[in-house]
C-alpha cells in the first residue's frame, strides 16, 4: 500500500471499519500526514456510486430536490458570496463536482458565466432541469482547456482516488493567472476529538482521503500550484454539536430546514459558534483559494 499523496509504505492503523460497519481500514501515513481509506474502491466501484439512486434524486420527485435546495441554500449562499468576493462579474467559472446545479443556478443569477461538471448521469441530468440554459458536462475533456477565469470544487477532492493528478487536470483548464477555489472537510474538526461516536461516523466510503490544512497544502505544492489564502468555515449548525454531545447522534435534516429561518437569538449563536471555530481552524470544512 502507498500513500496517496507522497507515495511513503508505512502507516499507522487509525480505524478498521466506517460509518454503517463496512470493515475497510482508516490509516495514516507516517511521512506526510494523510489520513485515507484502505483498500480504495476502483475508479468503476467509485463510479457507480454515483449512479445509484441512494445518492441521485429521481427527476420525478420534485419536493425531495426542493428540500434538497433549502437544505443546501446557506451553502450556496456561502460558497456565491465567497466566490463573487474574488471574481469579477461576467467572468468564467466552472464548478467541478457541480451536483445537482444550485450552485450553477446562483451564480448565472449573479451575472457569471458558468460551466457545471459532473461525473454522475443522473445528478447531471437533474442539474440540467434545474439550472437550464447552463452548460452542464459529464467530462471535463468535452470543455476547452485554458479557458476558465475561476474554477471551483467545493467538497470534491475528498472523494477521488488521485487528488493531486485532479488539481494538475484542473490548473489545465484554467486561464494563466486564474484561480482555484477548493472545499474538503477538515480532519482537525473539532468534534472528533470531543464526541467519539462522531468519529465513528466520520469515516466513510464515499470519502477515500481525509485532509487538513497541512496535507491539502502539500497537494497544492505538489500539482505546481501557488496557495494564495486558507481559511475555515462551520457548515454545520451548532444543533448538530448539541445532537452529538447529548444525543450521541447527528441532526436531523429537517432540524436545519426549521432552523434555517434563523430567529434573532439563534443566529447570534450560530455566528458566535462557527466564529470561534473558524478562528481555531477546527471548523468542519476548510478552503484554500489557489493561483496557477
Ligand atoms: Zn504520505
Amino acid at each position: 500500500m502507498k500513500c496517496l499523496l507522497c507515495k511513503n509504505t508505512e502507516f499507522d492503523q487509525i480505524a478498521h471499519s466506517l460509518r454503517g460497519g463496512e470493515l475497510i481500514n482508516v490509516k495514516k501515513c507516517l511521512k506526510c500526514g494523510h489520513v485515507q481509506l484502505y483498500p480504495l474502491p476502483t475508479e468503476k466501484e467509485i463510479q457507480e456510486r454515483y449512479e445509484t439512486a441512494a445518492v441521485s434524486i429521481p427527476q420525478s420527485e420534485k419536493k425531495r430536490l426542493s428540500d434538497k435546495e433549502v437544505f443546501s441554500l446557506r451553502d450556496t449562499i456561502y460558497n456565491a458570496d465567497l466566490v463573487s468576493s474574488l471574481i469579477p462579474k461576467g467572468a468564467t467559472v466552472l464548478d467541478y463536482g457541480c451536483g445537482y446545479g444550485f450552485f450553477l443556478k446562483e451564480m448565472k443569477k449573479r451575472k457569471y458565466n458558468i460551466s457545471g461538471v459532473d461525473i454522475s448521469t443522473i445528478r447531471t441530468a437533474v442539474a440540467k432541469k434545474n439550472a437550464s440554459k447552463i452548460e452542464i458536462k459529464q467530462n471535463l475533456t468535452d470543455l476547452s482547456q485554458k479557458s476558465f477565469d475561476c474554477i471551483t470544487a467545493f467538497h470534491v477532492l475528498e472523494h477521488v482516488r488521485d487528488p493531486i493528478g485532479l488539481l494538475i487536470t484542473l490548473k489545465s483548464y484554467l486561464k494563466p493567472g486564474g484561480r482555484l477555489i477548493i472545499e474538503v472537510p477538515n480532519l482537525d474538526d473539532h468534534l472528533i476529538s470531543l464526541v467519539p461516536e462522531y468519529k465513528d461516523f466520520y469515516w466513510k466510503i464515499e470519502h477515500l482521503s481525509y485532509f487538513n490544512a497541512k496535507t491539502l497544502a502539500y497537494c497544492v505544492r505538489k500539482a505546481g500550484l501557488k496557495l494564495q489564502k486558507t481559511f475555515y468555515y462551520q457548515r454545520w449548525d451548532i444543533f448538530n454539536l448539541m445532537n452529538w454531545v447529548l444525543r450521541r447522534a447527528p441532526q436531523p435534516p429537517a432540524e436545519v430546514v426549521y432552523f434555517a429561518e434563523r430567529p434573532k437569538l439563534i443566529s447570534w449563536l450560530q455566528n458566535h459558534y462557527k466564529e470561534y471555530l473558524s478562528k481555531n481552524k477546527t471548523a468542519d470544512a476548510v478552503f484554500m483559494v489557489i493561483k496557477s
